[in-house]
This record gives C-alpha cells, sequence and structure tokens, in this order.
C-alpha cells in the first residue's frame, strides 16, 4: 500500500483539481513531493521599512493599504495598471503591464498589499513593478504577513499565499509519516538533525541557524541518495565480465604467450608496449599523461569492463593517451574503434592516427557519414575483415551494417555530446563488452564530474605538454577592431596563421554559415584582400572541408573563416591567434574551447574577443576569460553565472537540478556524501540491512533519472 506520503497532491486539503495541475507544473505530484518544495528564499517581513524611508535601487518588500487604482492604456496598445499604497509615512505605486485580472481583482479591493521589487525614481515619487505581490484578504491572518516568510518557487496561476498554505497543511497532516531514511549512527556521526525537524525548520525557520542546519540535512540527503546509486552502478558494472588484456605479459613475438591474435598482432622482438610508445610518439609524454595511460592499462588487464573518463583540459594531450590505449589493445589482438562527435573531429582524428600507426603497420579506417559509397564499402570491409586494427568514425560508424572482427576497445571523445544510446550501442558492437573510454576536453567542475559521472574512473591531466606560452586574450570593442586587424597583419607577416570565428547568431546551421560567408566575404575580399583566406562551415561537404582544412593546415592558407565547428579538436600549431566575433554571444565554456585552438605550438599565441558587452554579466564573463586559462576556473565561473542545466546542454538539464543542494556552494557536502557512500557500501555492498533499508530506498529512486548520464 502506497504510504500517504505517496497520496496524490490534489487530495491535500486546499489543493484539489484545480489547484493541482498548476503544482504538476511545478514538478508537485505527491504529497512528497509537496514537502520537499523547498523556498527559494525568505523574506523576513516583521521589520519592513516605512515607505517614507526608501531609496532607488532598493530591492526590498513594501506594505500598504491601497489608496488608488488608475489604468491607462500605453503606446503600443500595452495597458499599464498602477496602485498606489500608503503606510502613512509615504507611498510607492505598484505598477503592472497587461495584465487584466489584477485590475479586475483590485478595483474591487480595499485592504493592504504586500509586494516584492525594486524600487525606482519616478517623476512624482517612487514606484516598482512587482515580482511579486499578496493581497492581505478577508480570513487571512494579518500576522501570517508579519515575520519571516519563505519565498516559493511558483508557478503562473499561483499565489505564494496559496503555496504557503497548502505546505503548510501538507506538513501538518503528513510530516509524521516521514521517516528518516539516514540511519541514526551517520545522522549522530555527522551531528545532522532528523529529517522531520528539518523539514518543518526550512519551511518555517525558527532563525538562520535552524534554517542552515535544517538545510544542510536536507542537502547531504540528497547528495548521499546519488553518490549511493552512482556507487551501486559503479559495482554492478564491476562485476560483469570483460576483456582482460594481456598488457604486462606483452613482450615481443620470440616470447609470446598469449594466443594467436596476440601473436598476428603483437609486438616487435625485444621491445615492450612502452618501448613502441615511445617509438610511436613524436614527443616524451608529460607526467600526467604518463599515470594516465598506466591508469587505462590497469583498467583493461583487469577482467571487467573499463569505464573511465579521461578529463583534460583543451590541449592537454588526449589523442596521445588515447592512442597509447589503442595501441594496447592492438598488441593483444583486439581491434578499436574512437567516435567523435563532429565529421571534422572524426577527420582530424584520423589524420593524427594514421599518422602514429602508420609507421606501425597499422591500419586506420574512417568512417564517415559522407564518405562516397565506395569508400565506405571499402572501410567497412577492413573494419569486418580485421585488416584495419583502428576505426575512427562519427556515429555513421555505429549504424546498422559496421561489423568489427574483434572489438576490444571503445573510444568516445568528447562525451558530453553524445548520447548514452549511441555510447552503449558503440559498446554493443563488440561480442565481449568492449571497455570503454570516455574524453571530454569540457572541464567540468570537480562537484559536477562526482555528481553525473560518480559511477565512472576518472583521470585527470592536469597538466600542459612543456613549452607552451600561456595564450594571450584581450577583449577588445568592436570599435577597434581596425586595430586588431593590423595584429592579425603583423601575426601572419611573421608567418603566423589565424582563425576567425564568426558569431554565433542562432543554433540554426544555415544562419551561422550565412555568418561566415558574410565574414569570409568582407576579410577576403576587403581587409585582406592580399591573403590567402578559406572559408569553413558546417553545411561543406565533407571532403570539401577537409581540403580547407588540409590546406590551412599545410599553410596553403593564412587565414581561416569558420563558424564553431571548429570548436573542437582541431590542431594546427603554427595557428597563433584567434579572433572571435561578437563574443559575447557564446558561452563562457565554449570560449575556453575556441581558444583552446590556438598555443599548441612554441609562438606566443592570442585570442581576441570582440564585443560590445553591455550587461555587467557579459563583463564579468569576458574579463573571466581575459584574467586565466584554467579550464576548471572558468567551468566553475560558467556554473555559476549559467547553472548547471545549461553548462552540461540542454539535453541533460533536468537532470541535475537539486531540490535543494546547490553544486558549487556545497561542494564539501557532495564529498562527504561520496565518501560516506563509499563508506556504508564496502560494509553493506546492497543496503540489505535493517538500518540501511531507508538509504536503499532513496537509492532506488535517485537511480532512474541519473541513468541517462551514465554509460550504459
Ligand atoms: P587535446 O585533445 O587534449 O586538446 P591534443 O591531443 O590535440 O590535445 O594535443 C594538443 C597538441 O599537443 C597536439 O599538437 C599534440 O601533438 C601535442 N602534444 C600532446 N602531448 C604532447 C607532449 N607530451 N609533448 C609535446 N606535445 C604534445
Ligand atoms: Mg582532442
Amino acid at each position: 500500500m502506497a504510504s500517504g506520503l505517496e497520496t496524490e497532491v490534489q487530495f491535500v486539503k486546499g489543493v484539489g483539481p484545480r489547484l493541482a495541475p498548476f503544482l504538476n507544473k511545478l514538478g508537485i505530484h505527491t504529497v512528497k513531493d509537496l514537502i520537499w518544495h523547498v523556498p527559494r528564499r525568505y523574506e523576513d517581513r516583521s521589520h519592513l521599512p516605512p515607505l517614507r524611508a526608501l531609496r532607488p535601487g532598493d530591492a526590498v518588500t513594501v506594505r500598504g493599504e491601497l489608496v488608488a487604482v488608475e489604468s491607462r492604456a500605453l503606446r503600443g496598445g500595452r495597458v499599464l495598471l498602477r496602485a498606489t499604497i500608503s503606510d502613512g509615512t509615504g507611498e510607492i505605486a505598484l505598477n503592472w503591464f497587461n495584465q487584466p485580472w489584477i485590475r479586475t481583482k483590485l478595483t474591487s479591493y480595499h485592504g493592504e498589499i504586500i509586494a516584492y521589487g525594486s524600487v525606482k525614481e519616478a517623476r512624482w515619487g517612487y514606484e516598482m513593478s512587482p515580482t511579486e505581490y499578496e493581497l492581505i484578504e478577508e480570513g487571512d491572518d494579518p500576522s501570517e504577513f508579519g515575520r519571516i516568510v519563505p519565498v516559493y518557487p511558483a508557478t503562473e496561476g499561483l499565489f505564494q499565499k496559496q503555496l504557503r498554505r497548502m505546505i503548510r497543511t501538507a506538513i501538518d497532516s503528513f510530516l509524521k509519516q516521514v521517516e528518516d531514511p539516514l540511519p541514526e549512527e551517520i545522522s549522530r556521526k555527522l551531528s545532522l538533525r532528523d529529517l522531520r525537524w528539518s523539514l518543518r525548520q526550512i519551511h518555517e525557520p525558527d532563525c538562520e541557524e535552524h534554517r542552515l542546519e535544517a538545510r544542510k540535512r536536507l542537502v547531504f540527503e540528497e547528495f548521499l541518495s546519488i553518490q549511493l546509486a552512482l556507487q551501486l552502478r559503479r559495482m554492478s558494472l564491476a562485476k560483469e565480465s570483460g576483456i582482460s588484456f594481456p598488457i604486462s605479459n606483452l613482450e615481443g613475438s620470440e616470447h609470446t604467450g598469449g594466443g594467436l591474435f596476440v601473436k598476428e598482432w603483437g609486438l616487435k622482438e625485444g621491445e615492450d608496449l612502452w618501448d613502441e610508445v615511445h617509438r610511436m610518439l613524436p614527443f616524451t609524454l608529460t607526467n600526467a599523461q604518463k599515470r594516465t595511460v598506466r591508469e587505462i592499462w590497469a583498467d583493461m588487464e583487469r577482467p571487467h569492463p573499463m569505464n573511465r573518463l579521461v578529463q583534460g583540459d583543451v590541449g592537454s594531450g588526449k589523442t596521445a593517451v588515447a592512442a597509447c590505449a589503442m595501441l594496447a589493445a592492438v598488441r593483444c589482438g583486439y581491434q578499436t574503434a574512437m567516435m567523435a562527435p563532429t565529421e571534422i573531429l572524426a577527420e582530424q582524428h584520423f589524420v593524427n592516427l594514421h599518422s602514429l600507426f602508420a609507421p606501425l603497420d597499422l591500419r586506420v579506417a574512417l568512417m564517415v557519414g559522407k564518405q562516397s559509397a565506395a569508400e565506405k564499402k571499402r572501410s567497412l570491409r577492413w573494419i569486418e575483415s580485421g585488416e584495419a586494427r583502428i576505426a575512427v568514425g562519427t556515429h555513421a560508424m555505429i549504424q546498422e551494417g559496421v561489423k568489427f572482427q574483434k572489438l576490444g576497445l571503445a573510444i568516445v571523445d568528447e562525451q558530453h555530446r553524445f548520447g548514452v544510446m549511441q555510447r552503449a550501442a558503440l559498446r554493443s558492437k563488440g561480442n565481449e563488452t568492449p571497455d570503454t573510454l570516455v574524453m571530454t576536453a569540457t572541464p567540468i567542475p570537480r562537484t559536477l564530474t562526482m555528481a553525473i559521472f560518480g559511477d565512472l574512473d576518472v583521470s585527470i591531466i592536469d597538466e600542459l605538454p612543456p613549452g607552451r606560452k600561456p595564450i594571450k586574450t584581450h577583449w577588445r570593442a568592436a570599435h577597434r577592431r581596425s586595430q586588431v586587424y593590423a595584429t592579425v597583419r603583423e601575426l601572419v607577416r611573421e608567418g603566423r596563421q589565424a582563425y576567425f570565428v564568426c558569431p554565433m547568431i542562432s543554433e540554426s546551421e544555415k544562419m551561422q554559415t550565412q555568418a561566415a560567408q558574410d565574414l569570409y566575404y568582407r576579410l577576403s575580399e576587403l581587409e585582406f584582400s592580399d591573403l590567402r583566406v578559406g572559408l569553413l562551415h558546417g553545411q561543406l561537404k565533407a571532403a570539401e572541408k577537409e581540403d580547407v582544412m588540409g590546406r590551412f593546415r599545410q599553410h596553403e592558407l593564412d587565414i581561416l573563416v569558420s563558424t564553431v565547428v571548429i570548436e573542437v579538436g582541431v590542431d594546427v600549431p603554427n595557428a597563433s591567434v584567434m579572433i572571435i566575433e561578437d563574443a559575447n554571444r557564446f558561452g563562457l565554456a565554449q570560449l575556453h574551447q575556441l581558444r583552446g585552438r590556438v598555443g599548441r605550438g612554441e609562438h606566443q599565441s592570442y585570442c581576441i574577443l570582440i564585443a560590445d558587452a553591455s550587461s555587467d554579466d557579459a563583463q564579468a564573463r569576458l574579463k573571466v576569460l581575459e584574467e586565466t586559462t584554467d579550464g576548471f576556473r572558468i567551468a566553475e565561473e560558467d556554473l555559476r553565472l549559467r547553472g548547471p542545466g545549461e553548462v552540461m546542454g540542454t539535453r541533460q538539464s533536468g537532470q541535475l537540478e537539486f531540490k535543494v543542494g546547490d553544486l558549487i556552494a556545497d561542494v564539501d557536502l557532495m564529498e562527504l556524501a561520496r565518501r560516506v557512500a563509499v563508506e556504508l557500501l564496502s560494509k553493506d555492498p546492497d543496503l540489505r540491512s535493517e538500518a540501511n533499508k531507508g538509504l536503499r530506498k532513496l537509492a532506488d529512486e535517485a537511480m532512474p533519472e541519473r541513468h541517462v548520464m551514465t554509460v550504459g
């Protein structure tokens, strides 16, 4: 039988079928949801300022008797409703536009109004456009309005007053049914308050101290449930059987004991795998790269599927790490596949991997959507017969028809762009469960990594290859464009190359192409008519793109004008300046990614952001980029400025919304929750004990949503 807490919210007294749909809109379906609908902020109305004391710019709550209502038609068909309230010391006008229902309500209203908004100076006094307001109507208890009141996330048509009442009712009649899922031992050890107390206090705190204690308890529960779910999932993945690559037993063919395939694809006589890595790469791996490779190889040796995330800032050298993993798989007799989110990136990987592996006599097959039928057929044949040990492609690779002879390792680059379905499909291409390596260039703040990828093992490449000079970033207003162009010209004269990225006008590829074409015209025909300028955008055919990229790589072009298609992966060390037009249209993380296209060689590199940033927010964002090249700091700023849903892309938004917790502010609690989860599961791996029953339920409830984010 469903507990009272699972009761549909419409059966709560005071909700009913009329108001329930509004609550549903807020994600509130059951009594439990309603009780967990925590305030967005609180308003201390016990000491409201007298109206005479208001100052323009104040964001305040005002309270006063309604003394006049007038409504006026404005230009453009808008209707202004103006209600003046007075508290005896002064007056303020409350303005609403185009809200006829408020007018209906106010014309017959006598009494007090409470409103919240920011005070503005008007011609005859002060005014505000309330973001929230309440009427103290007959039957209301005026003292209700004169204390610290919770302000809830609400939706149009639902008043704060109503929400407050419904939540109060739900708490009064159902709180006693709430059972605390946290074992007493944990609560005691961490000095956490109990759940019932916390739920009551979060809605109607006695004081700030209690509110904070209540909040901490609730956030901890939210975070713990996710961490338990992720750890449980990680443990169940770890139990699956997978390939055990005999890496540490690999030796030159003379001593081989690893079976047919190892013999066939094994190492050169007298070499071990590190020797071959050194021979393959034109540089020495950084310590961070070496550590990551060791971690990957160790995973590959274990007889369970690897699920590892490699996180490294742009330019940290993830491709080389991937190549080392691929080499290991190949030398153990398996095939390996790398999947990239865009054709350009897949082609770029192909070029890089081909140049690394061809000298080792290993064939790389490319699989992208726009290849000719003949090219595709040839790649398919190579992959199926095993002639190609390495395959690189876009999602075209996972479409029906591609069969691997013996897939052992799947690498997914720029993971956040893939749906879990695609990753799962790539994995299912093997007869045995292949190992999975996920590489992401987006430096995800640590809290997010834990929240989202807690079921993956994580390697962080936190070191850039030696000799890199930090990129100098400058923000320039649009009217200084000609100075910027002069700088570009000078650098080109010194033998460097430049990228121009044009504004992201909209999500539409067509409009972006148009913008790129316009800029291309302006630069190639006017500004830089004496230089070699190329154009790259998403609507070009694969061969055309490859041609342009190839010419830029070969330094047959000085300037490449592009849409954001170059955002990921493009690697031309001689390019040392990047101009981003209308930079304020991009997200911070995206600008950082774009900037990562330069600074890849020994030359001092520059990134110039052209923008007329008007708002404080926009200015703050551009300044962050001027100040730092630390991707993790940028990611955190981005998260702070935009919220987690945006940072991860719309597809995943909603996955990261916590009811109470805040991924940045509560980072310590997330870490604590993780430690507690690990410890709990080490003692009681299935959470079977009586004391942990509540936790098991929490974890099970947390899982369905998280599924989407994990390697399937
Ligand atoms: P990421 O994919 O992490 O952005 P890449 O793998 O594309 O970075 O590497 C960036 C550039 O640095 C490439 O030109 C690559 O050849 C070079 N590189 C990678 N590792 C090293 C290293 N250890 N020493 C010198 N150069 C390196
Ligand atoms: Mg890369």
